[in-house]
């Protein structure tokens, strides 16, 4: 509580104009985005509510274009989610801080000396020629980085340039740009692919982070939180009934497009891109670029920048099956040779009889017609 009795959140909500209602509903709506129960909605806003103090985030901008910043800022009216974001106290941001110069480093130094802050990286590091490419106040990208981190509880990289290197990284990579996985080693990293990055899984894991003090569970490979990127777009398309009927767009305002057949064919990424795209879309979940006929790009995918956007990916059956195999039971028991011989001669005798069978009912049909009985 604060001084005046009111929680940070009590305070939040009425400084918004955000009805507690409203509150509890996005509180369910970010438990079912973290593939949570529906019950945690309850859990997620008890734990908000008990929040005392903010959450410290240090956010550095290094090789980026401020798109993921912009897309964090990007609420147009004020929603509940943009609670969350009272309960972090954001002591440094390049482009969002009020101060500049020596007065703003000196504010990411004092928040690195207290300890327990979460760093927050927009941008690639680049080391090619002295790490010449990316300095700010004299220290480059990777000094910065390196001194950020160092009393941090965990690190999240947002957008594909931190989490992957992105454009910067793009063949031949002139400034040789390292994913912030590449430089550090000794902090809890998550990835949060995109370019840019969604604003619904930045405060989606930030709540993950003030409810349960950790981060979300990730991949062992990419580090990219399960909840965002446990499924492939393609598996959650609209499109996806056309693209298994055979239904595709072959030229951009052609019939097809009009009618919102599937993208494949020109280039969309979909079939091989880990996202939550389809479920939480963008801009307030109005829309998002395969609702709105453009193919996916894969943006969540690292190196996607390498691969020409028009190109469609290769997937090993683009055309629906002709025959799709029947439901069997599947046996635990191992199958040797006499249990094929056996299996088979059972089959062969079933055919025969159904062979036989076919041949007297084809002869007795005719029979019955009154024609003439020669054998088929
Ligand atoms: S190929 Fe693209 S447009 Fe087609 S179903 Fe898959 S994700 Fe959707």
């Amino acid at each position: 509580m604060e001084s005046n009795g009111r929680s940070l959140v009590e305070k939040s909500l009425i400084a918004r104009g955000i009805s507690r209602r409203d509150f509890f509903k996005y509180c369910a709506l970010v438990a079912g985005t973290l593939a949570l129960p529906t019950s945690y909605g309850l859990r997620v806003a008890e734990a908000l509510e008990k929040k005392s103090e903010r959450l410290p985030v240090i956010w550095l901008e290094l090789q980026d274009c401020a798109g993921c910043s912009e897309s964090f800022t990007r609420a147009a009216k004020p929603s509940a989610a943009d609670v969350v974001l009272d309960l972090i106290s954001l002591n440094y941001h390049e482009t969002l801080m009020a101060t500049a110069g020596t007065q703003a480093e000196k504010l990411r130094e004092d928040t690195i000396k207290v300890g327990g802050y979460l760093v927050i990286v927009e941008g690639a590091i680049p080391s090619s020629e002295g790490d010449i490419y990316c300095t700010i106040g004299g220290k480059t990208a990777e000094q910065i980085l390196h001194d950020t981190v160092k009393n941090a509880v965990a690190v999240v990289s947002v957008g594909s340039c931190s989490s992957f290197g992105g454009l910067p990284k793009t063949y031949p990579n002139p400034t040789g740009a390292k994913r912030v996985m590449d430089l550090v080693k000794d902090k809890p990293i998550l990835n949060l692919p995109g370019c840019p990055v969604n604003a619904v899984n930045i405060t989606a894991t930030l709540v993950h982070f003030l409810t349960f003090g950790k981060l979300p569970a990730i991949d062992d490979k990419l580090h990219r939180p399960l909840f965002a990127y446990g499924s492939l777009i393609h598996n959650n398309c609209p499109r996806r009934g056309h693209f298994n009927r055979g239904k595709f767009v072959r030229e951009w305002g052609d019939e097809g497009h009009k009618k919102g057949w599937c993208l494949y064919k020109m280039g969309c990424k979909g079939p091989v891109t880990f996202s939550n795209c389809p479920l939480v879309k963008w801009n307030d979940s109005v829309s998002w670029p395969i609702g709105s006929g453009h193919g996916c790009i894969g943006c969540t995918e690292p190196d996607f920048w390498d691969h020409p956007l028009y190109l469609p990916v290769k997937i090993q059956e683009v055309s629906p099956p002709a025959f799709y195999p029947a439901v069997g039971v599947e046996t635990e028991k191992p199958i040797d040779a006499t249990s094929v011989a056996v299996t088979g001669a059972i089959a062969g005798a079933i055919l025969g009889a159904v062979g036989a069978a076919a041949v007297t009912k084809n002869r007795h049909s005719k029979d019955g017609n009154g024609q003439s009985s020669g054998e088929s």
